[in-house]
């Protein structure tokens, strides 16, 4: 090319190259950096179309003879070369820093956005206060609650109030309840770090606080419940046995000189009947009252149930806490008290037990005083725990149990013990109640009858007697067996009840039996309770066709002027007056006297219990008409009974009884 071409047109074709680079560019980089290459190159490529030699200015050509075209060759190098290298490079820092600038916008542009959503939309009021407490920016919430978009002013001091007494209060605890408008809010604050507010957030607990008050009402009324009796409120047993543990272990030292003590109202069930439960209540809490103020005597006191309330006491012996109790408590509790007018004296019963072991056995000791409560009567009524008596007790529970049972199962039975006339002929029976199948071998009336008595059972065990025998004698008459009266016993609790005659009317209807073929055997006793009542009863029994006869006449006090003011058919003189008239001349007489009596009243009498043929021979001489006892028969069941009438008819005067090899049936 050299050949042709001068070297200022070479150069010229040479410079053309310059822009090489901005169309690579602008196939690479685009059309921008393409035009800043392309201008860059202008001024080279200026300098060398126009042949200006730089040389020339800066005296290089003197030293170096193509000093221009270096020259040149450097100006397509920094231009090409070096400035868009410095140009890319600045480009590239920029457009990092860019990068940077946006994320961190981007992020911070995130950040605000959530910020505003748990602000704005947080279902809980929050407020953004300055130093002073001054509202600077509330949440939705937070307007609802204090309303604070709408009479702004007011409000706003409100709350600003709340947040300056809550901010002075604050210092240790983040977190406290604030009553607004009747609204329980809960206020957490939270510093924004690094500025001088404070986010504050209420949350609405008054649910929960509502929920959280009655939690403890429930369990305050749990506790009571569980310390205090439901009816007298006064603190119950359960409470009495940790307060005894509490004191006892206070005093280690006279551990074994502490008595529970049990006590009640003697009259106490009269009072509830006549007056009602609630006075007996009323009389109970004073009676503890009483207790509690009574001084340097009681440890602690409670009410245990059934009306009986206990105390702990410290007593050096026995003797000496029942001195204490008979000449200090008993005339303190024993006051007089007036009731709808009338004036009723109190009179108090107690039973006592020393703990032994100490603390550990309170419970039973407190039952034990409790049963020894049992035992205390009006005539002596403080009593101690005796580990026999409460067995009787429990054994006779026991039977009470049992006895309920055979009632409802028909598991008694009648026998039928004959009652003679002077020449052995049977003139009547008494049905005596048998309980031979008793899962602990046969128990006699002596025992059941009173334990049916207390028990409340005589009722269904009479209406069982009353029915069975109606029953009887409905079969034996139309058998045309036996046409004798049947004497059934009768006690003083069923005599009392009011409905005891309509019931008694109701079998005899019910199995077609006629009065005239029963007789009532009463006690004495049970005509003393309610006189006028007894005596319009008999009278009206009497009225009916039924005799009356008063049974065991002779034990005890028996009242004569009784025998000659009620109606009375029959008197039964009680085998322990028989006994004696063959060996006591004295009793002798004595049965003379009242065989005169009954003579002179038109009463007839019967023997009872005649077991010799000498008891039998002084009481026909003396007068008497009948007779009954195992010298005679021996309480017989239906089919022994029905046996001896088919076979001997009611003839029982041949029946020589060896009463010396009889048992009891
Ligand atoms: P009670 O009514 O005086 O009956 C007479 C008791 O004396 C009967 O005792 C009878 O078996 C017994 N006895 C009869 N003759 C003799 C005799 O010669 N020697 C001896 N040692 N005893 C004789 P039992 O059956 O054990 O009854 C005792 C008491 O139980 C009865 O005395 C009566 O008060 C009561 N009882 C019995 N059954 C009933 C009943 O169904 N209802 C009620 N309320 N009481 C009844
Ligand atoms: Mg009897
Ligand atoms: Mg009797």
């Amino acid at each position: 090319m050299n050949l042709f071409l001068t070297d200022i047109e070479l150069a010229k074709i040479g410079s053309m190259f310059m822009y090489t680079c901005p169309v690579i560019a602008l196939i690479l980089l685009g059309y921008k950096t393409a035009l800043v290459y392309g201008l860059l190159n202008v001024i080279p490529y200026y300098l060398i179309v126009n042949n200006i030699d730089l040389s020339l200015y800066s005296g290089v050509q003197h030293q170096l003879s193509n000093a221009h075209k270096i020259i040149h060759e450097l100006l397509f190098l920094f231009f090409n070369i070096c400035i868009p290298l410095a140009v890319a490079r600045t480009s590239i820092a920029a457009k990092r820093l860019n990068d940077t600038t946006l994320r961190s916008a981007k992020f911070l542009r995130e950040k605000n956005k959530l910020y505003r959503t748990f602000f704005t939309e947080s279902s809980k009021a929050m407020l953004v206060c300055d130093l002073q407490g001054k509202v600077c920016d509330f949440n939705y919430q937070a307007d609802t609650v204090f309303t604070l978009s709408k009479n702004s002013a007011n409000n706003h001091k409100a709350v600003e109030k709340i947040i300056g007494s809550f901010a002075k209060q604050n210092a240790d605890n983040p977190v406290k309840l604030v009553d607004y408008k009747g609204v329980c809010l809960q206020v957490t604050s939270k510093p924004i770090p690094q500025s001088q507010y404070t986010v504050y957030e209420f949350t609405d607990c008054t649910v929960e606080r509502e929920l959280k008050s009655s939690l403890l009402k429930s369990k305050n009324e749990i506790k009571r419940l569980r310390f205090f009796d439901k009816k007298t409120n006064l603190p119950n047993k359960y409470w009495f046995e940790l307060k005894c543990k509490e004191i006892i272990k206070k005093r280690p030292s006279q551990k074994h000189q502490y008595y529970i003590v049990v006590l009640k109202d003697a009259d106490n069930e009269y009072y509830q009947m006549k007056y009602g439960n609630d006075l007996s209540n009323i009389d109970i809490s004073n009676t503890y009252q009483q207790l509690t103020e009574i001084k340097g005597l009681i440890e602690c006191s409670a009410y245990i149930g059934l009306n009986r309330l206990a105390f702990l006491t410290l007593a050096p012996s026995p003797i000496e806490l029942e001195n204490r109790i008979e000449s200090q408590l008993k005339p303190y509790l024993e006051s007089v008290v007036e009731i709808e007018n009338k004036q009723y004296k109190h009179s108090f019963l107690f039973g006592y037990e020393r703990l032994t072991s100490g603390e550990d056995d309170i419970t039973s000791v407190m039952n034990n005083a409790a049963m020894a409560l049992k035992q205390s009567r009006k005539i002596s009524p403080i009593h101690s725990y005796s580990k026999l008596e409460s067995q009787s007790f429990i054994e006779k529970h026991e039977i009470s149990i049992l006895l309920s049972e055979a009632i409802k199962n028909n598991e008694l039975e009648i026998y039928y013990q004959p009652k003679l006339s002077s020449c052995g002929q049977c003139v009547g029976l008494e049905a005596l109640t048998r309980w031979n199948k008793s899962p602990i071998g046969g128990i006699s009336p002596a025992v059941f009858i009173p334990i049916a008595e207390e028990y409340g059972m005589i009722d269904d065990l009479t209406d069982f007697v009353i029915r069975s025998v109606c029953q009887q004698l409905s079969k034996w008459n139309a058998n045309k067996l036996s046409t004798v009266p049947v004497a059934i016993n009768i006690s003083l609790i069923n005599f009392n009840r009011k409905d005891f005659m309509s019931k008694l009317i109701e079998h005899l209807t019910k199995y077609n039996v006629s009065p005239k073929q029963i007789e009532l055997e009463l006690t004495e006793t049970a005509l003393e309770e309610n006189q006028e009542y007894s005596l319009n009863l008999m009278k009206t029994l009497q009225a009916w066709g039924f005799a009356i006869s008063i049974d065991d006449f002779g034990v005890g006090y028996s009242n004569i002027s009784r025998i000659a003011e009620f109606p009375i058919d029959k008197l039964k003189l009680d085998r322990s007056l028989i006994n004696k008239v063959s060996t006591c001349p004295r009793q002798r007489k004595l049965a003379t006297v009242i065989l005169f009596m009954c003579k002179e009243l038109d009463i007839s009498c019967v023997a009872e219990g005649i077991e010799t043929k000498e008891q039998k021979d002084i009481m026909l001489n003396l007068g008497c008409q009948e007779f009954q006892g195992f010298y005679f028969s021996m309480p017989l069941s239906t089919l022994d009974y029905e046996q001896h009438i088919k076979q001997f008819g009611t003839n029982f005067a041949n029946q020589n009884s060896p009463i010396d090899s009889v048992s009891t049936v």
